[in-house]
């Protein structure tokens, strides 16, 4: 916990209790005390005209998971050598729907960061208006520099303990950081296998060839690109013109650049965890497609093979001057003197494509600059809004075009940024998406948990 996120968001005395609970029941979970603090220190102006959630103690109930999942993963290694790593699933709320949220492999992973994320999914997956309810799940296994025997071993190994805990209406996983289509297959196959069901509904993110829905793999990248010309619209101003930095060179962040070159914008940098490229010629996807998806290589390549591209190791991709910027590797990336030199720089629009990227006092300093700020809880909806349109056409046995899902995509996104926007205006913070998407997201929430009773 940070003193500037305790300045820029106090909590009042109805919700500080609620915080004080979660910092001595998990006293060394800093991303999910970070998280839940966010919501608490936001929500403040709408709870003090609706005191039937304090008095419901629905925030009691939400910041406890439903269930907490951990399990044990071995599994052997090409040379024979036995490997164990640990498994994670927190259902956290189910009050709109079956668990919904993805799975992340990265050797990162631990306790606080999942429940991190699947806090912030009960949210995130409200403000769809589809019918999931909030969970997360991974594993500190870490796929890099493993052959594909070795993930596939990993993953069987993995399902063969979590499949228990799934299903098409108890819960249904997606992919994350080091989860894509390779691993779901191997994911779902596992699942099928043991199960002896082909239930195409208890997977999102599939491969289209056998269930999977078109613009899922695209969703999360498309999606928040379309919030941050949303959030331009409400100004006249559009992202026609405009430089894009983006960081990270996975799933989000290849189709966050696609949209936004689709859009007339240029995208032009992308990074990993050993450093960014710029590329002032705009990023050139097929290119990076082909290091990232096919060849599975650093982002160095990326400039050892195109002329106008450079490579910085280390360093911030932050201090390359753009007027949008789509942090969407992982959370805690953009520090306070990253947000600073992007104010410095003149970033017009932040949209996060990656899951609370922005540290809180990055997050403060742009909505005092007047940066358009989109938190990721909305921003980044459509890959599970997207997830919820292929559970909807698994189950109903349908297939939908390409342009209708992008369609249906942009039309959840526009109304997520209606709702967050219109939030924040009705509780006296206009302009403020955080507290518009926490707001909004918790409504909807609690609505459903007065009605279903303590439960
Ligand atoms: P990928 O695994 O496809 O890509 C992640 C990218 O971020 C890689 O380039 C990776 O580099 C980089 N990265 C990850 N961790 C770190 C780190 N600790 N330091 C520096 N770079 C890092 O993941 P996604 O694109 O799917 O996910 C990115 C973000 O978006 C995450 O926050 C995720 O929770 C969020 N998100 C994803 C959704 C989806 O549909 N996939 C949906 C909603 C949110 P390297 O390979 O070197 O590790």
């Amino acid at each position: 916990m940070t003193a500037t996120q305790t300045e820029f968001h106090p909590l009042t005395e109805s919700v500080q209790p609620v915080f004080d609970t979660v910092l001595a029941r998990s006293p060394h979970e800093p991303e999910f005390q970070q998280a839940v603090h966010e919501v608490l220190g936001t929500i403040s102006p709408m709870l003090e005209q609706h005191p039937e959630y304090v008095e419901a103690g629905i925030l009691e109930r939400l910041v406890e998971p439903e269930r907490q999942i951990m399990f044990r993963v071995p599994w052997l290694d090409d040379s024979g050598k036995l490997q164990v790593n640990r498994g994670y699933r927190i259902q956290f709320s189910s009050v709109l729907g079956p668990y919904k949220g993805g799975l992340r492999f990265h050797p990162s992973v631990n306790l606080s960061i999942i429940k991190f994320l699947g806090f912030e999914q009960i949210f995130k997956n409200a403000l769809t208006g589809q019918g999931i309810g909030g969970a997360k799940g991974g594993s500190d296994f870490d796929p890099h520099g493993r052959s594909e025997a070795e993930v596939m071993r990993f993953c069987q190994s993995f399902m063969s303990e979590l499949y228990r805990h799934l299903g098409e209406h108890t819960d249904v996983p997606a992919g994350d950081i080091g989860v894509g289509g390779r691993e779901i297959g191997y994911l779902f196959g596992t699942y099928r296998k043991i199960t002896n069901r082909h239930e195409s509904g208890m997977f999102t993110g599939k491969g289209t060839g056998w269930g999977g829905a078109e613009v899922r793999t695209e969703a999360t990248g498309y999606g928040a690109v379309f919030f941050a010309q949303e959030m331009l619209a409400v100004h006249n101003e559009s992202l026609a013109g405009k430089r894009v930095g983006i960081s990270g060179s996975g799933n989000v962040a290849i189709y966050a650049i696609q949209k936004a070159a689709q859009l007339g914008a240029t995208a032009v940098t992308a990074s990993d965890s050993s450093g960014y490229i710029v590329d002032d010629a705009g990023i050139d996807l097929d290119l990076l497609r082909q290091l990232k998806e096919v060849e599975r290589t650093r982002i160095v390549e990326y400039a050892n093979r195109r002329a106008s591209a450079r490579f910085v190791e280390g360093g911030s991709v932050w201090d390359v001057p753009v007027d949008i910027a789509v942090p969407s590797a992982t959370q805690n990336e953009l520090s306070l003197a990253d947000a600073e030199a992007l104010i410095a720089n003149g970033v017009r629009a932040v949209s996060e494509g990656a899951n609370m990227p922005c540290v809180p006092e990055a997050v403060a300093a742009f909505q005092q600059a007047g940066v358009l700020f989109a938190p990721g809880k909305a921003a980044n909806a459509g890959g599970v809004a997207t997830s919820a349109l292929e559970m909807s056409q698994n189950a109903s046995r349908q297939r939908w075009t390409f342009a209708d899902s992008e369609n249906k995509l942009r039309e959840i996104m526009a109304d997520i940024h209606d709702a967050a926007f219109n939030a924040a205006e009705k509780y006296g913070v206009p302009g403020d998406y955080v507290a518009g998407a926490n707001i909004a997201g918790f409504q909807r929430v609690a609505t459903a948990m007065l009605a279903q009773g303590v439960i």
